[in-house]
């Protein structure tokens, strides 16, 4: 069973505003491994599906904040991560049961970016 990731988008991407330390190409990265990506932002949801365009890439899912939850009734994985970078991402995780990930830990728990091995 894949696993999935769920990103929030401003101050998690680099394309967010502010820019986060996750890359377009780390993203890419990811999904060719095998995952299912997505994005879950205070962005609308044609703001969201116009920038996953914009660079190319094919998400599974665009959801609003609140909706997280609908992201695992959706879809069936091993594991559901979201990745962002407030106390709202982390609440929105644990409602929807999801594992957060701070997104300055991220790189070193995904990526094996800073000398850390991959999970
Ligand atoms: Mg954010």
């Amino acid at each position: 069973m894949p696993k999935l990731i769920s990103f929030d988008i401003d101050g998690t991407l680099e394309v967010g505003d502010p820019p986060g330390v996750i890359t377009m190409d780390m993203v890419r990265e990811v999904q060719e491994a095998g995952y299912l990506i997505g994005s879950c932002s205070d962005r609308t949801i044609s703001t969201q599906q116009r920038l996953w365009e914009e660079h190319g890439i094919t998400v599974e899912f665009t959801v609003l904040k609140h909706n997280l939850g609908d992201v695992a009734a959706r879809f069936e994985a091993e594991e559901y991560l979201h990745i962002g970078d407030t106390d709202l991402d982390l609440q929105v995780s644990q409602a929807a049961g999801f594992r957060f990930i701070p997104v300055d830990d991220a790189p070193g728990l995904m990526w094996g970016i800073n000398g850390e091995h991959r999970q």
